[in-house]
């Protein structure tokens, strides 16, 4: 007899993101696909990196994360939503925020239960839900501006119901929860046992004087919360694979046993880095500014094109409706905008578990403006 594996992810294909970029880089066109910059990251922080390795800050760090690193994060928390932390019960420092969600949904979920996910979902959320053998719930946000129904949300939720992913900014769509999107949530919540997994990586990629609306900032939905976040997307180097989980202690507690032996512990040279980099406020309070530079300058080169734009009020990303210019399938335009036009995109429809199709691509603008302006040109020749 041979071995076999009995798929846990029968239905899953490889992640759109290397799809898209390995085909960006076959036909050699521009990637405005996978979210990542094409600019250089601050090099005060790379330079406290290699300081760190040249140090002899080589070895293993604590297992939930360098304690300064972890003191440093609750004081940002202290300061821009108000909220103490004890970063020895409450925070642990992860491979990155998919691996911080990951990590969550693992921690609570048994078999059969069910978890609410708003489509467009990034595109790990169901896999991590299915490995788990749990079932995920698709609620879709309403086209084109992808808010909440949520009439809709309390439909869906049955006895079963262990967990609720929420992700503002979010990804794709660049929508942001509001001040009554999280009355709602309140609402629905309480009195039950349901869990939030808030994906906050974008925290920091916010525009148009909005405000991000933490969970970490309402304490009633902090108590049932796993809040995930991202150094990559706040620093500009995603490549690094690090970010951090806060909870509440017997939560935290629980998700370290399933940290602990996967990753154990993060790169030590980064967090001690990190840990110093974080002194620098204005590094991460004019983020949103800078990126709502570059989402304005592409706005602006698309103008002429026969693309419509969507509302984005945070993240890395812009949706363009491309109904003005032909009717296919977000995934054969896609594919042919990298192979024709020279300029990589992500459809939408891979953020939907039954592929619902409105003529949406996605493009990330944390490009150098040269990018844009050439991605740009490109387009508008469509
Ligand atoms: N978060 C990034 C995006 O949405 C990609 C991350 C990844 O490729 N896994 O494009």
């Amino acid at each position: 007899m041979t071995p076999s594996i009995h798929s846990k992810l029968p239905d899953v294909g490889t992640t759109i993101f290397t799809v898209i970029s390995a085909l960006a880089a076959e036909h050699n066109a521009i990637n405005l696909g996978q979210g990542f910059p094409d600019f250089s990251m601050d090099s005060r922080l790379s330079n406290l990196v290699a300081n760190a390795m040249n140090n002899g800050h080589n070895q293993y760090v604590h297992m939930n994360g360098l304690p300064l690193l972890r003191q440093r994060i609750a004081e940002k928390v202290q300061s821009l939503y108000n909220t103490s932390i004890n970063p020895d019960s409450e925070i642990t420092i992860t491979p990155g925020g998919t691996y911080a969600i990951y990590t969550a949904l693992t921690t609570i979920l048994q078999k059969g239960d069910e978890v609410i996910v708003f489509e467009p979902a990034y595109d790990s959320y169901i896999p991590n839900i299915e490995i788990n053998g749990a079932v995920a719930v698709p609620v879709p946000l309403l086209f084109p501006d992808y808010t909440i129904d949520w009439e809709l949300v309390k439909q869906k939720i049955t006895p079963k119901t262990k967990a609720i992913i929420i992700n503002s900014p979010h990804n794709p769509t660049g929508s942001l929860l509001r001040e009554i999107d999280i009355v709602a949530l309140q609402q629905l919540v309480k009195d039950s046992g349901i869990f939030i997994i808030s994906d906050e990586v974008y925290e920091h990629l916010v525009f148009d004087d909005k405000k991000h609306l933490s969970i970490l900032k309402y304490p009633d939905l902090y108590e049932r919360s796993f809040v995930c976040f991202s150094f990559g997307k706040t620093y500009h180097c995603t490549g690094w694979k690090m970010g951090y989980c806060i909870a509440p202690p017997a939560w935290m507690k629980e998700f370290r046993k399933v940290h602990q032996f996967n990753c154990f512990s993060c790169h030590s040279p980064v967090q001690f880095a990190l840990a110093e980099f974080l002194q620098e406020k204005e590094a991460y309070l004019e983020l949103g500014r800078s990126l709502q530079q570059k989402r304005d300058f592409f706005l602006e080169a698309m103008k002429p094109a026969r693309f419509e734009a969507l509302p984005s009020h945070g993240s890395y990303f812009q949706l363009y409706s491309y109904a003005g210019i032909s009717d296919e399938k977000e995934y054969d335009f896609a594919l042919r905008l990298v192979k024709e036009c020279g300029v990589a995109a992500i459809p939408v429809s891979a953020f939907y578990k039954g592929g619902q199709e409105n003529k949406v691509v996605r493009f990330c603008f944390a490009k150098k403006e040269e990018t844009l302006e050439k991605a740009a040109l490109l387009l508008r020749k469509l």
